[in-house]
């Protein structure tokens, strides 16, 4: 049977709780929709896959939005995610090209640069958070170590993969992130026992591209703490954009830059940076937004 993307939650020991996820499809189609070079796969994939995990912390209509703003060649990288195993994501400069790190690793570290991470939480009926943290290495699992560390005082273990193919597909992805549960009695000896098998972990690349699935991962290396599965879904890239948005956005704009527009005979393409997809305004439909612009206003 083909391994499909999936989502595993599971409880270590009733001390900690473990989020562990292949994302190679989720990557993949990322690398296509936005035709990264490999630098900028791996930069990516690894955002989308933190972004899932954060994503899967929220519930309801809320949804998460990932920016790590660094100053290298990248040129930024943006991810949401929401409850439901859908993320979206993009980075500023896709086609980056750097050479290999000295342990023959692309340099994402490089690429990102120096700057900030910021997680967002639009959250339904309460206010929204917004955490940041500097980047400590701009290889993105560090960074969000770092940020559940100090901007949610919740110590986790974070790894994070991505393998790139010679022509530039993604052969295997997925990442693992656990957290010592609040109020849980994670005496010392758990804690040592969980960083013991965690830093024995192989990359999360080489694991799902060696076939396991995330709730085997878990057993194969948590099970001597014992392992509990709460949950599994489905992970997927998904973007909510539609051609209405862009109608507002067009809206938006007035009525004399919407007249502007139309005098000066150009159509309106626009592309949703999250997918790539194209909408496509011709003179007519914009004429026509005009017009009810116009109306609406002098109607009233
Ligand atoms: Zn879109």
């Amino acid at each position: 049977m083909k391994k499909q993307d999936r989502l595993v939650r599971g409880i270590i020991g009733d001390k900690a709780r473990a989020f562990v996820l292949r994302t190679t499809d989720v990557v993949n189609e990322a690398q296509q929709r936005h035709q990264t070079f490999p630098v900028a796969t791996a930069a990516l994939g690894r955002v989308l896959t933190a972004t899932l995990v954060l994503g899967a912390m929220l519930k309801g209509d809320e949804s998460v939005t990932v920016q790590v703003r660094g100053d290298g060649i990248i040129q930024g990288i943006v991810a949401v995610a929401d409850p439901n195993g859908h993320v979206r994501g993009y980075v500023g400069n896709p086609h980056v090209h750097l050479p290999l790190t000295e342990n023959n690793k692309l340099a994402v570290g490089e690429a990102v640069g120096q700057g900030l991470l910021f997680v967002i939480r639009d959250l339904e009926l309460r206010e929204s958070y917004q955490g940041s943290v500097p980047l400590q290495t701009g290889e993105i699992g560090d960074d969000f170590a770092y940020y559940f560390a100090h901007s949610e005082q919740t110590p986790s273990v974070v790894s994070l993969g991505v393998l790139v193919n010679p022509d530039y597909s993604v052969q295997a992805a997925g990442g693992l992130v656990i957290q010592l549960l609040p109020g849980g009695q994670a005496d010392e000896r758990f804690i040592q026992e969980l960083e013991r098998v965690a830093a024995k972990l192989p990359p999360m690349s080489q694991v799902f591209a060696d076939g396991m699935d995330p709730g085997e991962l878990l057993e194969c290396y948590f099970g001597p703490l014992g392992v509990k599965i709460i949950s599994e879904m489905p992970v997927s890239y998904s973007c909510d954009c539609s051609k209405e948005r862009f109608q507002r956005g067009l809206v938006a704009l007035g009525p004399e830059e919407l007249a502007d527009l139309i005098s000066e005979g150009e159509e309106v393409e626009t592309v949703c940076r999250f997918c790539g997809e194209r909408y496509h305004f011709p003179l007519g439909e914009l004429q026509a937004l005009l017009d009810e612009l116009s109306t609406a206003k002098g109607g009233t």
